[in-house]
């Protein structure tokens, strides 16, 4: 689709083979779990790189060199959160910086930002990304830091990557962009100039759902320092066993992202024509109104979607109820579907009005594509849609 292709080959052996830290004392192929608190040292001053898992631990270490390699940064730290890595992010300011972001961003992010960080004397400003003159009149010197989620959550709104970011590099603002989404496979803000990616490898990352954690990735040596003490300092480190649960998830990352994007568009494609449904929100969708920005800046469209559901036909409670394989849950990216309804669940905590200005509906229905037979899932769907 675009010169991101040629990273494919190279990215699927990425992911299996770097850091995989192989047991020199009994040759496991895979990285040991290191379960301890503390490391021993040899003599005064002389230990073997790790002296308290806080701080460093070799699984996790594991962990941080795979994710840095895939989004091609110079390093990253494991996070116990999505949100402990966004934390760790918005440290880098201090008191009456001032930070330019989505309006619809992903809702624990919003709340972080609006109801934590706003008391802490940062300022924010949640605007239309999508709108170039919206952003030219809010990316002015006065902002620290631009923050970026594309696609958006629920409704798969594509914010310009170089456009954005171009412009806060001319005027020297740091640029932060949360991947989650889409992974490194289908898209990569190192190579639009972003300065720091955020991960919840809680999603497609691990894949799994079968546990929570989070990445930064640094895009030069100097944020990575200052980003690594800030991790130590804040305590926000990921574990090791959940470390290596990510490390393991990884290994699938891209037959994994392939599927779930073959389901999503055929699923997609279905409930376009599909009478009960009114309208479909996909970026693999020729009549997704940025699907010219889509395919320049993404290498694929990802396993997320949504759609308005025609409730004069069938409530959200009466589809949810009736689907055999689309468990009713939050979260996303796992290898199993999940269905919900942003209104009252995922996006509940915005707000009636910020969910309005949003664009999100109480008929709007998001799908986490699974990576099950698509055959199957267009069958559930289709049987619970017409009742
Ligand atoms: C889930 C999510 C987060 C938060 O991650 P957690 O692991 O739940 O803390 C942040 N950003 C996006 C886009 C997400 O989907």
């Amino acid at each position: 689709m675009n010169k991101q292709n040629k990273n494919r080959p190279d990215l699927r052996t990425k992911a299996v083979h770097t850091g995989v830290y192989k047991d020199s004392s009994y040759n496991s192929v895979t990285t040991p779990i290191y379960p301890t608190s503390t490391f021993y040292f040899d003599a005064l001053g002389k230990n073997k790189g790790y002296d308290y898992t806080r701080s460093g631990n070799p699984t996790r270490s594991a962990l941080e060199e795979n994710i840095a390699a895939l989004e091609g940064g110079v390093g990253c730290s494991a996070t116990a959160t999505g949100m402990a890595a966004i934390t760790a992010v918005l440290f880098y300011l201090k008191p009456g910086d001032h930070v330019v972001t989505g309006d619809d961003i992903y809702g624990g992010t919003y709340r972080l930002f609006a109801q934590v960080f706003s008391r802490g004397g940062i300022s924010f400003d949640f605007i239309n990304m999508r709108d170039p003159r919206a952003v030219r009149k809010a990316i002015t010197a006065k902002a620290k830091m631009v923050w970026i989620e594309t696609p958006s959550n629920p409704l798969l709104n594509i914010v310009d990557l170089e456009g954005v970011i171009g412009l806060a590099r001319s005027k020297k603002i740091l640029t932060v962009v949360d991947n989650t989404f889409l992974s490194p496979y289908f898209q990569r803000p190192f190579d639009f100039g972003a300065d720091i990616v955020v991960h919840s490898t809680t999603k497609y990352l691990n894949g799994h759902s079968d546990v929570v954690g989070g990445a930064v990735i640094y895009g030069n040596k100097d944020l990575e320092t200052r980003g690594r003490f800030l991790v130590n300092a804040l305590g926000v480190s990921e574990a090791p066993f959940d470390a290596w649960l990510v490390l393991r998830g990884i290994k699938t990352l891209v037959p994994r992202m392939e599927t779930h994007q073959a389901n999503a568009l055929a699923i997609a494609r279905h409930l376009e024509q599909h009478k009960h449904v009114k309208k479909v929100y996909y970026p693999g969708l020729e009549s997704h109104p940025q699907y010219a920005l889509i395919k320049k800046q993404m290498s694929g469209f990802g396993g997320m979607l949504a759609f308005e559901l025609d409730t004069k036909k069938i409530t959200p409670d009466q589809l949810f109820k009736r689907l055999k394989y689309f468990s009713l849950a939050e979260s996303l990216g796992g290898v199993e579907s999940l269905i919900e309804h942003p209104w009252s669940m995922s996006h509940a905590s915005m707000g009636e009005p910020a969910l309005k200005a949003s664009g999100i509906t109480k008929e709007t229905i998001r799908v986490s594509v699974g990576i099950e037979g698509a055959q199957d899932l267009i069958g559930d769907l289709d049987n619970a849609l017409s009742g």
